[in-house]
């Protein structure tokens, strides 16, 4: 199995605008751009909607199918781990273990022992692709990046062996993913990281690293965008060096879990994409979600007068809701406007305040993450909330493909 040179992650909190979202990627092929559609949606998202992963392969089948798309695509379990992957198994064909919670953890003294051992093929030092110093590799260095990642990376081994006992070798895409930690890893530590998934004989074809800056969800990239190329293009040589001396698949390539509308590093990762000819995964978060509010505002009086009250409710649930996102969301609630005031707006007011359009006087980053962040006020509204997004569902379309084709694909891959 294989996702393509660029493959884009995409998710749909009500499995409603599966058809939208792949006429946008459909569009960008038709631009010369092949890219491989995923639909991730993680455990998280299951519980607080109460979906089951079933429902996202049913989603995907069916756009695919009503849509004629006859390339490749694929349904990600993101964000797993061995306690809840059993819920996805019979339905995904792509699984990102999250191993975030055995970073730093203690390995046995026999796991460090072989790890060291499997290293001494390096010799004294190694040059590194992109690294402008030769690393001296001794024993502290050693010992460092063991007791960082070795345990998670075991952790990975037990889950991809789990997984592939049901589902067989090769049949699945594995991605391993480190993003939602506080620290970034460096091109060192992910060269080491490498090393150990090769000892571990997981056949990783995506890695999703930490990086430098916040990747808040559905706004745009906050920190420094020089370090970020830096580690980026480090990154992309550190992964080439890997492939060509370690035992990893020749198509393992980074994935960026951006928390989507990283508009601002968009550019950089196009330039070194280009520039190494790489290939590259993007996930984005399930923004499709806002899509969804922002059609409803626009749709007329019926549809906007739900989109208030998913605000207003979020309002006054606020705490709840971005308890399970705190460290991806930074909102300023002073900058929240009050029931009072929105209670007024037309639907163009409203749909403007929550899109993503950084010059846009009336755009809010915290009112749009706060709203990112209450899809499950929606849930609850059960079905009043589907069947508007079902009448409305030719306006709510063209937002959702607008959304992915103009403000992500087209700035992404440069058409
Ligand atoms: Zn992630």
């Amino acid at each position: 199995m294989n996702l393509g040179k660029y493959s884009f992650g995409i998710g749909d909190r009500f499995n409603h605008e599966g058809i939208a979202q792949l006429s946008a990627i459909m569009e960008a092929n038709k631009n010369g751009i092949n890219i491989t559609p995923v639909w991730n949606k993680s455990n998280r998202e299951h519980d607080i909607v109460n979906s089951e992963p079933e429902g996202t392969r049913k989603e995907a089948d069916t756009a695919v199918k009503e849509s004629g798309w006859e390339g490749d695509y694929f349904v990600d379990a993101d964000h797993i781990n061995l306690e809840n992957v059993n819920r996805f198994i019979e339905h995904s064909d792509f699984f990102t273990l999250d191993i975030a919670e055995y970073i730093g953890k203690e390995s046995s003294a026999e796991d460090i022992k072989n790890f060291k051992k499997s290293c001494e093929i390096f010799g004294k030092s190694i040059d590194i692709e992109g690294i402008n110093d030769s690393v001296l590799i001794d024993e502290e260095l050693l010992d460092s990046v063991a007791v960082k990642y070795l345990k998670a990376i075991k952790q990975a081994g037990k889950i991809y062996r789990h997984i592939e006992e049901t589902k067989g070798k090769g049949n699945f895409i594995t991605e391993i993913s480190m993003d939602e930690v506080e620290k970034a890893q460096t091109p060192l530590d992910l060269f080491f990281i490498l090393k150990m998934i090769a000892n571990e004989r997981i056949p990783a074809q995506t890695l999703a690293p930490k990086f430098t800056g916040r990747f808040n969800k559905g706004v745009d990239y906050k920190g420094d965008i020089n370090q970020f190329a830096k580690e980026f293009e480090q990154d992309l040589l550190v992964i080439d060096q890997a492939v060509n001396n370690f035992d990893l698949p020749k198509d393992l390539k980074l994935s960026v879990h951006s928390g989507s509308d990283k508009f601002s590093i968009y550019p950089v990762m196009a330039e070194l994409l280009k520039k190494y000819n790489k290939g590259i995964h993007i996930k984005t978060a399930g923004t499709t979600w806002l899509e969804e509010v922002i059609g409803l505002a626009i749709s007329g009086d019926e549809g906007l007068a739900m989109a208030k009250e998913i605000y207003i409710r979020s309002l006054s649930h606020k705490k709840e809701l971005c308890a399970p996102y705190l460290d991806v969301i930074d909102i300023d609630e002073s900058q929240l406007p009050a029931p009072e005031k929105i209670i007024n707006w037309n639907g163009d007011k409203f749909a403007s305040t929550l899109r993503h359009i950084p010059d846009h006087p009336d755009y809010n980053p915290n009112f749009r993450q706060l709203i990112h962040v209450a899809y499950k006020v929606a849930a609850e509204m059960g079905d009043a909330y589907i069947h508007l997004i079902e009448k409305h569902s030719n306006v709510i379309g063209e937002c959702v493909k607008e959304n992915i084709l103009k403000r992500h694909l087209s700035r992404l891959f440069k058409f």
